[in-house]
């Protein structure tokens, strides 16, 4: 179906819909928009060809008439709607906590031996799958509306798609890793993923190493299948379809960091952070609650800093955020317990009068806070064991208006592909090494920092969430194989696509 612009629907799908639900006190429901940067960049683009977003409201709330009522409220009279997906306990259970959460979500982040690969996640997941083809199926009526699935809760909606009949094109982005061929051979649905993946028309990853990973198990499983081309976007043609492999660095709405910073609120929050924090330096980790995010690593790796280098001590303090996250999962609870044991171990041997190494904050933060910190830390220490892109890397660079930020980001975050000349590198297993560069850090002249920002902060907004979308949606609408178009020739999406 056209809009009334004449223009195709898009049909976003992901497993939470961008909506905050809260139960009040007389048991209805309030409802507040989702903030972040992907919603920020669909939002513009859905109201201006019309469309969808459907996804999991991620509570239950019984009265379906009431939820639709709700989730209409959100996007007012702007042209796209909210659509509610209904779980069942047993549904949530198995597909997202059992397949996603403890089956693909270790996988692909190469922690194979935290996989629990029950048969009945996997039966669970292609049962969801299937409820959310139903969902986008009701809602296409014909094969115009475009469709873009994101991630790795949702691999096998296409398929799904296909097997009841719709036509439609359809994107697939994954915002995690893809593992190694080696790691992805574990999975006992390994073939049926791929096969599901390959039904997709255009198949988006985050770095080039992540589509290398998908080539390799690719070409190693389907020997009848030989993925092409030497541009950013790779192809290969099946039963007469052709389907598209990219790599699309994920990104931050830049421009709304930068500004943040300078807003008064952030300024005034910053200035009591720096008395509350009198130290010389400060180091900052911000960290969903997540064994990929090596956050225990992390403060061995600032335990050992202060060890091998006495001058640090009363000079520099670490504030680490963590916010909570799947706490119904008994492993995320023993990954507390740890960070928790080790901050108070590190703090019982260095604390001094007037000077505590870590400071910790276990609760979510607000955007002024998170900025503010931003500006606040003049380090950011920032070393998953692996992660698909990293986020809280590039808005420390975008708030840090004043470019004297130095930024240590682990090599295995999706972030380090687009600023590894610029940041400094770490393996984060390495825990000496991770040491030595927080002192690196520690000592860098205000120049070098200079040039290291000033470099990041080019590269971030050259390549924003705003040139993300465009690039994904140019990849899945254009049948031309030239890939990414220059930056100085950059077309916005709403520009092509009216052709
Ligand atoms: N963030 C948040 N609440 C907080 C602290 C941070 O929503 O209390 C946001 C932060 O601004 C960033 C995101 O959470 O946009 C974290 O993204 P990232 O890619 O670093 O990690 P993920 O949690 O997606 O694995």
């Amino acid at each position: 179906m056209k809009n009334n612009k004449g223009k195709k629907r898009l049909v976003i799908v992901s497993n939470r819909l961008p909506v905050v639900l809260t139960e009040n006190k007389d048991g209805g429901w309030s409802i507040a928009p989702g903030s972040g940067g992907l919603v920020t960049a669909l939002a513009p683009v859905l109201k201006d060809r019309g469309g969808v977003w459907i996804g999991w409201p991620g509570v239950e709330i019984g009265n379906d008439e009431e939820l639709e009522a709700l989730l209409e409220s959100t996007t007012g009279n702007q042209g796209y709607t909210f659509s509610p997906v209904s779980l069942t306990r047993e549904d949530v259970e198995g597909y997202y906590y059992g397949f996603a959460n403890q089956i693909l979500w270790p996988l692909f982040h190469d922690l194979q031996t935290r996989c629990n690969f029950s048969p009945a996640y996997w039966r669970a997941y292609l049962r969801v799958n299937a409820k959310f083809a139903g969902k986008v199926a009701d809602y296409i009526n014909d094969d115009d509306d475009y469709i873009w699935v994101h991630d790795y809760h949702l691999m096998c909606l296409g398929r799904e798609l296909r097997n009841i009949g719709v036509h439609s094109k359809i994107g697939y982005f994954l915002h995690t890793p893809f593992p190694p061929l080696d790691l992805f051979l574990k999975l006992p649905w390994r073939f049926q993923i791929l096969e599901n993946l390959l039904a997709y028309d255009v198949l988006g990853f985050q770095t080039q190493r992540d589509r290398r990973n998908f080539v390799q198990c690719v070409h190693a499983m389907f020997s009848d299948v030989r993925i092409k081309g030497r541009s950013r976007i790779l192809s290969t043609t099946i039963n007469d379809r052709r389907i598209k492999i990219g790599n699309f660095p994920i990104s931050i709405d830049y421009d709304e960091f930068a500004q943040k910073a300078t807003d008064r609120d952030v300024k005034k929050r910053l200035a009591e952070l720096q008395s509350i924090y009198q130290t010389q330096h400060l180091v900052l980790g911000i960290d969903r609650l997540d064994y990929s995010k090596g956050i225990p690593e992390r403060l061995l790796a600032f335990r050992k800093a202060l060890e091998m280098y006495p001058d640090l001590r009363n000079n520099i303090s670490l504030i680490q955020v963590v916010v909570p996250s799947r706490e119904n999962i008994p492993e995320y609870n023993d990954l507390k317990n740890e960070i928790e044991r080790l901050i108070s171990e590190i703090n019982g041997e260095f604390t001094q009068p007037g000077w505590v190494p870590i400071h910790y904050i276990y609760h979510s933060i607000d955007r002024t806070e998170l900025v503010a910190l931003y500006l606040a830390a003049d380090i950011a220490l920032i070393t998953p064991l692996k992660d698909g892109m990293n986020l809280i890397a590039k808005e420390y660079c975008a708030s840090n208006i004043n470019e004297d930020g130095v930024l240590i980001l682990s090599e295995f975050a999706g972030a380090a592909g687009q600023l590894e000349k610029h940041a400094l590198l770490v393996n984060p297993y390495d825990i000496e090494s991770t040491a030595e560069k927080i002192y690196q850090a520690f000592c860098m002249a205000p120049a070098e920092r200079a040039f290291r920002m000033r470099s990041m902060r080019k590269s971030i907004k050259q390549m924003d969430i705003y040139w993300w979308v465009d690039n994904f949606l140019k990849a899945v609408f254009m049948n031309d194989d030239k890939g990414f178009l220059p930056l100085r020739d950059y077309i916005p999406t709403a520009a092509l696509l009216s052709v």
